[in-house]
């Protein structure tokens, strides 16, 4: 099987150039205005669209249990979703269960994952618990392709994990080439807040936000950048969503440090208003951290242009309105906490960043898909188009203009938390390891076919 994507602009994060693409099997073979077809490949006209790079979601929470339910979307219906919008690898969460084995939660989330996922996936490892064998636990997970782990500064008695923890964990890494992720929110600090709140009678979804400040957010950011440098590693701060936690990361970075973060497409878009929606509806925005008022919001744009934040992610965790969000009708502090996004990461940063002139339109591969590649240890089989690259592309037209909504979308959840976005410019044809999974909003992919992607530990690609 062989495939020659002819009469397209090649976009990646380096350059935008005239070029066909030929695929053979799963892999890229050829780039270049003279490449042509041999006899018996399917021949697909990408004149007027943009071929990029398969975007790259290496923050995803699919069949995950929270609060007593299940993340709305499986690995099936999440990956289908996500390849719709463009997306041909994503990055999932095994959960350690404290007392246990993290070999445990991988035969757990690989088992979600075998049979259903239709796109290629990695995992991270969320620590919960470094007592025993822990630390050799960890270098075990990066030998089966695990190259990154998550600790939580937030979520007392569920997830958190103290400085010592942190601080072992991050230290491992210097030994491993593993990477840690930070979920950097002042959890106990927060529980406080969030107590009072109830005391007083306060259980709307808007104080989901108005008991997580801002100023808890950058502290954890400032505390976990502080104990990786103090280990000598790198580290990576999951879904930023704030100004003061990105001068953190900033400050960092002038002064040469290895912090990296990620923010999302809703703190870019959306802000504390959609959560004092009236009725329950602010519960569709109950995720962690909170929006912020809007004046975040620039701010978060600019940090993507300057590279003070190198990575947009969905942190796509969804939960349906009528029988999740709904667990949380009296208590804000019982709403399942996350919202959907698989689907439409693409759209909403190539309309509101490229359409709107903040960023390039290289700018926009490199931080969907090649630097989410290099960071994660993906670079350069995923991320890139170039000979010896998986054939992971997507045919982007330009020109398409839809309008989001969860009446079309295909993530498995009632609502969208960009309903009536107007969006200009769409996949069109997305093409996974050779294999067209979707075209002009038909799927051909079968489920189960995604394959598990080992993950390289550090190895210089940073930067
Ligand atoms: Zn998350």
């Amino acid at each position: 099987m062989s495939i020659l994507i002819k009469n397209g602009t090649v976009v990646t994060a380096k350059e935008t150039k005239r070029a066909n693409v030929f695929i053979e099997g799963e892999r890229i073979t050829a780039v270049g205005p003279a490449v042509s077809a041999p006899a018996g490949a399917t021949v697909i006209d990408a004149t007027g669209t943009y071929v990029i790079p398969g975007g790259i979601d290496a923050h995803t929470h699919l069949d995950m249990p929270f609060g007593g339910t299940m993340s709305s979307d499986d690995f099936e219906t999440g990956t289908r979703a996500a390849a719709f919008g463009g997306t041909t690898s994503i990055v999932d969460f095994a959960i350690q269960a404290r007392g246990t084995k993290m070999r445990e939660a991988l035969d757990v989330w690989m088992a979600k994952a075998q049979g259903r996922a239709t796109i290629d996936y990695g995992l991270h490892m969320i620590v919960t618990d470094l007592a025993g064998a822990g630390l050799e636990d960890m270098d075990e997970m990066v030998r089966e392709g695990v190259a990154s782990f998550k600790l939580f500064m937030a979520y007392p008695n569920v997830l958190m994990v103290d400085d010592g923890t942190i601080f072992k964990a991050l230290s491992q890494t210097a030994k491993n080439g593993a990477l840690i992720c930070m979920h950097a929110e002042n959890g106990s600090v927060i529980d406080v807040i969030v107590a009072r709140a109830v005391a007083e009678g306060k259980k709307a979804p808007i104080y989901h936000a108005l008991t997580r400040p801002p100023r808890a957010e950058a502290e954890a950011v400032h505390r976990a950048i502080a104990m990786a440098e103090i280990a000598g590693v790198p580290v990576y701060i999951v879904h930023l969503s704030s100004e003061d936690a990105l001068n953190e990361v900033r400050e960092a970075r002038d002064r040469g440090l290895p912090a990296f973060a990620e923010t999302c497409p809703q703190y870019l878009l959306l802000s504390i208003d959609d959560l004092a929606r009236p009725g329950f509806e602010g519960a569709k925005y109950v995720f962690t951290p909170p929006l912020r008022p809007k004046e975040h919001q620039p701010k978060l744009w600019d940090g993507l242009k300057t590279d003070n934040l190198q990575v947009v992610s969905t942190d796509h965790c969804p939960f349906c309105f009528e029988d999740q969000k709904i667990l949380g009708k009296d208590d804000f502090t019982k709403i399942p906490n996350g919202g959907p996004g698989i689907e439409n990461r693409l759209h909403l940063i190539y309309h509101h960043g490229v359409n709107a002139g903040k960023i390039s339109l290289n700018r926009f591969v490199e931080i969907t898909s090649t630097t989410p590649a290099r960071i994660f240890g993906m670079y350069p089989r995923k991320g890139e188009i170039a000979p010896g690259s998986d054939a992971d592309i997507v045919i982007w037209d330009p020109e398409a203009v839809h309008t989001l909504s969860a009446k079309t979308h295909h993530m498995r959840v009632d609502y969208s938390m960009f309903e009536g976005f107007e969006i200009k410019g769409n996949a069109r044809t997305v093409i996974s390891r050779g294999e067209v999974i979707v075209d002009k909003g038909q799927f051909f992919g079968k489920s189960g076919r995604g394959q598990y992607i080992k993950r390289a530990a550090r190895g210089g690609a940073w930067k």
